[in-house]
């Protein structure tokens, strides 16, 4: 893949998660608004509910933002030369795959094979 379409693949995902992120800081702020003064949340089915999102939020977020900055460094990878390249086993990582994650640094193969 040349640097041009990568870092064109990678500004689109950044606008995306940015939008996301977005998305999600407005869902926590309804939140704290919802929960106002609530202190029995153990007890109020409504602000078990209520604490639930908020979690739920608060992880879609941390995600969010790890992968921003993995797209940062898939940037500088661009400039290196080495972007696109798996990091486990050195192979050309699918266009199809950098289309759908461009901060991807492992194929799918390796990926799963790590998993295992
Ligand atoms: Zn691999």
């Amino acid at each position: 893949m040349d640097a041009e379409t990568a870092r064109a693949l990678m500004a689109r995902r950044r606008d995306d998660i940015r939008g996301r992120l977005d998305e999600v800081d407005r869902r926590l702020a309804a939140v704290r608004e919802a929960r106002g003064d609530w202190t029995d949340e153990e007890h109020d089915p409504e602000g078990f509910a209520l604490t639930h999102e908020w979690s739920q939020a608060e992880g879609a977020r941390v995600r969010l933002g790890a992968t921003l900055r993995e797209l940062e460094r898939a940037g500088d990878r661009v400039s290196e030369g080495s972007y696109g390249r798996c990091a486990v086993c050195d192979a050309e990582i699918p266009t199809a795959q950098l289309e759908l994650q461009p901060e991807r640094t492992a194929c799918v193969a390796c990926v799963d094979r790590r998993r295992r």
